[in-house]
């Protein structure tokens, strides 16, 4: 019942499984206290106390009591009393959510210190500059966060008390100017805050937790917790520490290290140290802080304890761990610890590091490091001892580092990229009609938008690079220039760089080095290897891990020799997309003109005779590619319109025509059939299955193709696995005719080269109604695949092309969804289509092969998914393959 709750845990009490109550930091104080590490005693309140409170406004009923208990026993321990005049106890009041959130949220040291126990503490101490300059930070900081007065006022006084004594560092400031500095800070609370500095222990304590419950709704804070996907709801848990000082001359001071180093994974000593000061000051950047090691001259007796505390905690968090500490007059303390954050390349590093030294296993290891850490390390970079200037910082909404000359719009970027040159897209934002100058460039520039606008997110569909919402650059796309913050003007034609990963663009021409990681899944680099890089070894084991683990198997979208070659070097087995349209574009174009224009059956022979020799000879070097490895050939699928001239520009080009007396007949026949062919919401129109039944001939050539391009790999002595499918299908009745065709037409080919072909046919489930009868749809299929861009698109009745630049950003920032459902599958609405239809696909058909051929197929988050909702395969683009292979090896772990 209520009154059972308990809202505060003694150090004593918890332990660092107890986030959700405690808060990483509380959960993991009480950890080290029961290591039996040097911990200052204190107790934690719990994250419900913070949800009462920020619920109702109040604190719960029980909380004041609890507390009252705690701080007696703690002053018990301590043999002394909070504020108590002639021997004060000071504590501290710290944040500590279940996440860490850096430097969002309050704490207050030195809490318990008045006029009149500042004396108490100087006499103890022996010191009157620490004790008044413990007093000066507890109302510098109590009045800033708790208080709401500008942090920058007490700043300024400190700079002019450092300038009247004309000195540099606040340690050169004596017992006298400190308290002259009191003072003043006092009379600068009661100005601003309206009321006097607390003089009361207790009183300033609960103003703190207070604040601290209060900091969890700053609006950086939430904003924080948007970008970072942490839930609204969780509150802050509060940490009441006894206060251990650093400031007590210069055998004390305060220190952060971590056990190794977060960004190569190497062990050793990593961290900085910072004499006669507390904590904040090292965050601050007040003075310059020394290097650990120093430490050892200056204290060998703390550094050897420190370096043995961090081997325990190592050995006992299994993990790479960063702390917090102070030395107070040769005695250590520790403050905080927690698993640290690393880069990309440290993760996989320290994981393998932590297998060697037996602390992990190989499963273990892959909930180590995650697909997105990896795709991150296969971009390439920009050289880090490179000279740069940096012009301008926006979000990193693909990464990436990408260099270029600057262009303004999108029919300039494809001009200069087929003479060759690498251009950067600048844009204030993107929209669809600057698909062709994104697709063009090296990369994408734009001064506004998020992380969910166009330009962002089809970058990332496209593994573009991309800097979005570089507010400070001014883009003017009519004049054709940009101005960056100091007056410089990029001109058209100018070289810049973008860096996708940390947002940064820069001036002029940054070194771009590859990813040693891309060199070794090209086969370029071998791990093993006497030059092979300390991070490639630890990938190639890692993926070996993945792959020894993983169920799913892991297949490409492909459609032609070159990627699929390259998708098998990244370890793809087999392809499960290969989209036929792009067999139908560059110079055929003009064929499949003359089919979609056709008035008779011999025309339209005639258009598909010709197209025939030309797909068989794509598949044949596919097949080859993919040889011994199954290939899933999907039969033509986009609305006609696709290949016929924009009918605007046809409009003018026949009206001029006219105008002029000298309209082409041919172009005049064409804008009738764009006319004809014109659809309002073609996505939905004649296209897919649609197509294969009413252009008579269509499909039956693709899959005479398809088989006699088989049969001649067989007779190569090749091991063609040629798999077709079929696109949009709503009800098995259009699956079964095509099917009945398709039969017919492998029939005959087979008559024909007296070789006996297997060919799988199967469909997409890309529609509601298929998937709502996949049972019936599994009579006459084979295999599945879900195309979960359509589905996605169906299932909710979104436009894909048309809501990630209209009202995407809007629902992502009321929370509507937090990622899109086209980048991560919507596992209750679509995705639970995607798990009945599979489960009655199967019950009609126990063999059924299924897998997932859309975007979604590369997606960590989904790919998990798909392992348990009991898929075969994922197919994705080639470069994401060894993003699933990790995926999948890490979901069924
Ligand atoms: P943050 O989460 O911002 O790091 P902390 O609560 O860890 O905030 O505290 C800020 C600084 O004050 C840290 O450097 C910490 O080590 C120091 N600190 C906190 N509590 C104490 C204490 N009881 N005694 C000495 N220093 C402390
Ligand atoms: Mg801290
Ligand atoms: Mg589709």
């Amino acid at each position: 019942s209520v009154e059972d709750v308990k809202f505060v845990y003694d150090f004593t009490e918890g332990n660092k499984d107890l986030k959700d109550l405690l808060g990483g930091k509380g959960a993991n104080l009480a950890e080290m206290t029961n290591l039996g590490l040097p911990v200052p005693p204190g107790f934690t309140i719990t994250t419900e106390a913070c949800k009462v409170y920020l619920d109702s406004g109040e604190e719960p009923a029980a909380l004041r009591d609890e507390v009252s208990a705690h701080l007696v026993a703690l002053e018990e321990r301590m043999g002394k009393k909070l504020g108590q005049a002639d021997d004060p106890l000071l504590v501290s009041v710290r944040s500590g959510a279940k996440f860490s959130m850096p430097g969002m949220m309050d704490t207050v040291l030195n809490i318990g210190l008045s006029d009149k126990s500042v004396q108490g503490l100087a006499a103890q101490a022996g010191d009157d500059r620490f004790a008044w300059d413990s007093y000066r930070r507890l109302i510098q900081m109590f009045g800033k966060t708790v208080l709401g007065v500008d942090g920058e006022l007490f700043e300024d006084a400190l700079d002019a008390a450092k300038t009247a004594k004309k000195v540099a560092v606040d340690t050169e400031l004596e017992a006298a100017d400190l308290k002259k500095l009191v003072t003043k800070f006092k009379r600068i609370v009661k100005a601003e805050a309206g009321r006097d500095f607390p003089q009361d222990a207790r009183e300033q304590m609960d103003l703190a937790i207070h604040a601290v419950f209060d900091s969890w709704n700053t609006d950086r804070a939430k904003l924080y917790r948007r970008q970072e996907r942490i839930p609204g709801d969780l509150g802050t848990a509060v940490n009441v520490c006894s206060m251990v000082f650093g400031n007590l001359g210069p055998d004390s001071g305060t220190g952060v290290a971590f056990t190794r180093d977060p960004a190569s994974g190497h062990q050793g000593v990593y961290g900085d140290y910072l004499q006669n000061a507390q904590g904040e000051d090292v965050v601050a950047g007040i003075r310059n802080t020394v290097p650990l090691a120093e430490l050892e001259q200056i204290d060998k007796k703390s550094y050897d304890q420190l370096l043995g505390i961090m081997e325990t905690l190592e050995n006992h968090y299994k993990d790479l761990c960063d702390i917090e500490f102070t030395i107070e007059r040769g005695q250590l303390w520790m403050l905080q610890t927690r698993v640290g954050k690393r880069t990309a390349g440290a993760a996989f590093r320290i994981a393998t590091q932590l297998v060697d030294q037996g602390l992990i296993d190989e499963t273990e290891a892959l909930q180590r490091v995650t697909g997105a850490q990896l795709a991150q390390l296969m971009f390439p970079r920009f050289d880090e001892d490179a000279k740069v200037e940096k012009v301008g910082r926006g979000i990193a909404a693909s990464p990436g580092a990408a260099v270029g000359k600057a262009v303004f719009d999108s029919y300039t970027a494809v001009k200069w990229s087929r003479s060759g040159e690498k251009v950067i897209l600048v844009r204030r934002e993107t929209n669809p009609d600057d698909l062709d100058g994104m697709i063009a460039a090296e990369g994408i520039l734009t001064s506004r938008g998020g992380k969910t606008s166009h330009a962002a997110v089809v970058a990332r569909g496209m593994g573009k690079t991309c800097v979005c919402g570089a507010e400070e650059l001014e883009v003017d796309t009519k004049r054709r220039r940009m101005t960056v913050p100091g007056g410089h003007v990029v001109e058209e034609g100018d070289v810049i760089s973008i860096d996708g990963s940390s947002g940064k663009v820069y001036l002029g021409e940054v070194p771009v080095v590859p990813s040693p990681v891309v060199e070794y899944f090209e086969g370029r680099m071998h791990a093993g290897a006497d030059d092979a890089d300390e991070l490639v070894e630890a990938v190639h084991r890692i993926m070996a891990f993945a792959d020894r683990k993983r169920r799913l198997r892991v297949r490409a979208n492909a459609d032609n020799a070159e990627d699929a070659l390259r998708a098998r070097r990244f370890g793809a087995q087999g392809i499960g997309l290969c989209r036929t349209e792009h067999m139908f574009l560059g110079d055929r174009r003009e064929l499949v003109e003359r089919l979609i224009l056709a008035d008779t059956d011999e025309e339209r022979e005639e258009s598909l005779k010709q197209l025939l020799p030309l797909q068989k000879k794509d598949f044949v070097e596919l097949f080859e590619a993919m040889d011994g490895l199954p290939v899933t050939v999907r039969l033509l699928d986009p609305p006609l319109h696709e290949f016929l001239p924009d009918i605007t520009e046809l409009s003018v080009r026949v009206a001029l025509a006219e105008a002029r007396k000298d309209a082409n007949e041919n172009d005049l026949r064409l804008l009738q059939a764009v006319h004809r062919l014109h659809e309002a919401n073609p996505m939905l129109g004649l296209r897919g299955v649609r197509l294969g039944l009413v252009i008579p001939g269509l499909f039956t050539m693709q899959v005479r193709a398809i088989a006699e391009a088989a049969a001649e790999r067989k007779n190569a002595k090749g091991d063609p696995r040629a798999e077709i499918m079929i696109p949009l299908v709503g009800t098995v009745q259009e699956l079964e005719i095509v099917r009945e065709e398709a039969d017919e037409v492998i029939a005959e080919v087979e008559a024909a080269t007296g070789v006996a072909l297997k060919l799988a046919i199967g469909t997409m489930i890309e529609l509601p109604r298929a998937a709502l009868t996949a049972g019936q749809i599994a009579e006459a299929a084979e295999f599945f695949s879900f195309g979960t861009n359509d589905l996605t698109q169906t299932v909710w009745g979104f436009s894909r092309d048309d809501v990630e630049a209209s009202f995407f950003t809007a629902y992502l920032e009321k929370g509507i969804f937090g990622v899109s459902p086209f980048e991560t599958i919507d596992k209750d609405g679509v995705g639970s289509l995607v798990k009945a239809a599979a489960e009655a696909g199967r019950r009609t058909r126990p063999d059924l092969k299924l897998g997932v051929c859309g975007e979604h197929g590369g997606d960590p988050e989904s790919v998990h998914f798909f392992h348990e909702v009991g898929l075969d395969y994922v197919s994705c683009s080639p470069f994401r393959i060894p993003v699933a292979r990790l995926e999948a090896g890490r979901a069924a772990t």
